[in-house]
């Protein structure tokens, strides 16, 4: 979330004064990075992933789709016994627990906020809650394929956690991968979905980078949403501000995975097909990553 953007806005929501105020703080829009996407990465499909394991799709919501009959292959492919650490964005209860949220921490560059609200389409579907849906739906396609998840909330979760936590979390699950799920609070003419990785120089740089770009790809692909019109450079934003980011030991990405304050994209997400399709993405893209 910029909160150039939301930062102030106070509005009334549930009953709580909640400040909307997002993850993805004060976020520039990026210069070129030069050595962002070298040639050798940018081709999509590798060679080496055309034997697709069979699409097996189950689905958690168990909702009958109108789309599922031409739902993208999912690549499952190196998932089995894998442990991957999936992190939902925000906390739909965060609203209401503004003293704990606040509190500073450090986010490994700099103090932030231990966690934030989020944001919301105008009519008010939040972030948690669309963070949560293609979490769980992602947790179980991933455990059908064989992998070990661990949700750094689940739904009994007051508040929460920091953001200091949940690095935490991925760094002692022995995770291979962590994911991070989030929808962008960005201008309303801007649409489309970014993946930030980590800016700082160190061990989990590179291997983020890969797996930056295995979700940019597998995402656009699965989903057909486009990258990002408003920040970053095609669909990829190295950040250093970024708690999660900075305080990870283990590769990891945050995807924002649309803009919840353009129309186009906020009616994308609030559809439980374009959710499924997310986490369908997001299966092919660990696959990748992993295999
Ligand atoms: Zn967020």
């Amino acid at each position: 979330m910029r909160t150039r953007v939301q930062r102030g806005t106070v509005l009334v929501a549930a009953g709580a004064l909640a400040v909307l105020a997002g993850c993805g703080t004060s976020a520039p829009k990026t210069a070129p990075v030069a050595a962002q996407v070298s040639p050798s990465e940018a081709s999509s499909p590798s060679p080496s992933a055309a034997p697709t394991s069979a699409a097996s799709t189950p689905s958690p919501s168990s909702a009958p789709s109108p789309a599922a009959s031409k739902a993208p292959v999912v690549q499952t492919k190196g998932l089995a016994g894998k442990t991957i650490v999936i992190d939902p964005g925000h906390n739909r209860n965060n609203g209401q627990h503004t003293a704990e949220i606040n509190k500073q921490v450090d986010s490994g560059n700099g103090m932030k906020a231990c966690d934030t609200t989020g944001t919301q389409t105008n009519d008010g579907y939040q972030e948690a809650a669309f963070t949560w849906d293609v979490a769980t739906r992602l947790a179980g396609l991933l455990r059908a394929a064989g992998a070990k998840v661990v949700m750094t909330l689940d739904a009994d979760t007051a508040w929460g956690p920091c953001i200091t936590d949940r690095a935490r979390i991925g760094n002692e699950s022995g995770a291979a991968v962590v994911i991070s799920i989030h929808g962008d609070g960005g201008p309303a003419g801007g649409s489309g979905f970014h993946v930030m990785e980590p800016g700082l120089n160190g061990p989990i740089k590179e291997p983020s980078h890969r797996l930056a770009i295995a979700v940019r790809d597998s995402y656009r692909a699965g989903t057909g949403l486009q990258a990002s019109s408003y920040i970053g450079t095609d669909g990829l934003n190295p950040r250093t501000d970024m708690g999660g980011l900075n305080l990870t030991t283990v590769p990891k990405v945050m995807l924002e995975a649309g803009n919840m304050r353009n129309a186009g994209d906020a009616s994308l997400m609030k559809s439980p097909d374009f959710r499924q399709k997310a986490a369908q993405s997001l299966v092919t893209a660990l696959s990748r990553y992993l295999s």
